[in-house]
């Protein structure tokens, strides 16, 4: 019922008049309604593009429904004991396995679907070695480099490797999907996307930047390539064309010194605002005939930068406060308990970490304090994990018989006790953890 209203003429009233530019991205992602006269800016195959990519993050159906459909091939991993898989296993690929099988003649339509997302399971599934034996080294996709091998007989995983967890879920493979379509490889283009859309500014302003990037902003050149009869002479100047590059560089009304002389810490978002703030004066001469002159274009990027700040400020110091009642103290742990508080450092250029453990009893009294030497690691988690591990090892060589380990390292401890919530980086670590800490 809703749908139905939306797609009358009161979506065409809130896309024109009501919504913001986020407002309107929003409503096309939930509905888009083709229009013979609207203008084709950009592909969209280039929309359904993820945001790091270049695109907008549209919802591509037809990809989203390849992915719930791989939902069930990956079970085909997983589950081998489960009742689909018997059955498809023993109709379609009795001798070889999903990943390697081929469609076969007269599929049915069921097959044909799974099937289909073959390519997509290939790509994201991989083993997790463990002791080795059910990985085979010359098919499998495998990764070993960053794997720290078990001491205890851990068996090979079927592991997701877009999810950390290394359990499939639909939104990687949607990624996944959208990363390996046609599109995505002959569109990557050598531009910061990401830096765009992580600058602290207006989502408005980010999304006109990314039109700048791709040559969408609607400057005359751009309606002039589109079919649209327009003179392809500058505005503001009238006397070279108008191009996004003549707008913001070359244009006599250019505002660049203006802004390279200001003094601000944030330059690149304060830029960004400008950038903004010469389109708005741009379209305010085209529409309304009015000139604001150069120094009040700065002075309204200015000041839209500085409330945007404060805002952002206001929102930061309140957020520090509440962090600082979550601070717990110390406690003692019971009589008879050994207690081991342990943390970790990591320095990134040299990929070393390092750390230590303190280990006291019901009585705070310090039993021994270590430091351990410094170890390679390729991320802070993984040195968290290896700290931990040590640490445990360290309490079984002191002779403790009763442990309590300490640690503001939520994804570690989390790992040891719930092994499949565990990142899959640090999976061997946590295994043999919860394998060592077995004798306390
Ligand atoms: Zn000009």
């Amino acid at each position: 019922m809703a749908k139905e209203r939306m797609d009358g003429t009161w979506l065409a009233f809130w896309k024109a008049k009501s919504l913001s530019t986020g407002g309107k991205e929003v409503l096309i992602k939930w509905c888009n309604k083709d229009k013979p006269h609207a203008i084709h800016w950009l592909h969209w195959d280039l929309l359904c593009l993820s945001k790091p990519l270049g695109g907008l993050g549209f919802q591509d159906l037809e990809a989203f429904n390849s992915t719930l459909l791989a939902k069930h091939a990956w079970h085909f991993q997983v589950q081998k004991t489960g009742l689909l898989y018997q059955l498809f296993k023993a109709k379609y690929f009795p001798s070889a396995s999903f990943l390697d099988t081929s469609l076969g003649s007269n599929p049915s339509w069921g097959w044909l679907s799974i099937w289909s997302t073959q390519a997509l399971l290939c790509q994201g599934v991989y083993s997790l070695i463990g002791n080795g034996s059910s990985t085979h080294v010359w098919k499998d996709h495998w990764e070993i480099l960053k794997v720290h091998i078990s001491r205890w007989d851990k068996q090979d995983e079927v592991i997701w490797r877009p999810e950390r967890s290394g359990r499939f879920s639909v939104r990687s493979a949607y990624k996944l999907a959208i990363s390996m379509s046609n599109f995505a490889g002959a569109s990557l283009l050598p531009c910061p996307w990401s830096s765009i859309w992580r600058c602290r500014t207006l989502s408005k302003v980010q999304r006109f930047l990314w039109c700048c990037c791709l040559h969408a902003a609607p400057v005359r050149v751009a309606l002039l390539d589109r079919g649209c009869v327009v003179s392809p002479l500058c505005p503001r100047c009238g006397l070279q064309e108008e191009s996004i590059v003549h707008l913001m560089f070359s244009c006599t009304h250019s505002l660049q010194k203006t802004i390279l002389s200001s003094d601000f810490a944030d330059a690149l978002s304060l830029i960004y605002f400008c950038v903004w703030s010469i389109w708005k004066a741009r379209n305010r001469l085209v529409f309304e005939g009015f000139l604001w002159q150069p120094e009040v274009v700065v002075k309204k990027a200015v000041a839209s930068f500085w409330e945007f700040y404060d805002a952002r400020s206001l929102r930061f110091s309140v957020q520090d406060d509440s962090v600082l009642n979550l601070v717990d103290l110390w406690c003692l742990p019971p009589s008879g308990i050994v207690k081991c508080n342990f943390d970790s450092s990591f320095y990134r250029p040299s990929l070393q970490g390092g750390g230590g453990a303190v280990f006291r009893d019901f009585r705070e009294v310090v039993l021994q304090a270590v430091i351990f030497r410094p170890f390679s690691a390729s991320s802070a988690l993984e040195a968290e994990a290896l700290v931990c591990q040590r640490a445990v090892l360290c309490a079984m060589r002191l002779g403790f018989s009763c442990l309590w380990s300490e640690s503001d390292a939520l994804v570690v401890v989390n790992g040891v006790t719930h092994r499949e919530t565990c990142p899959l980086d640090i999976a061997s670590i946590c295994f043999d953890i919860s394998r060592d800490q077995r004798v306390f």
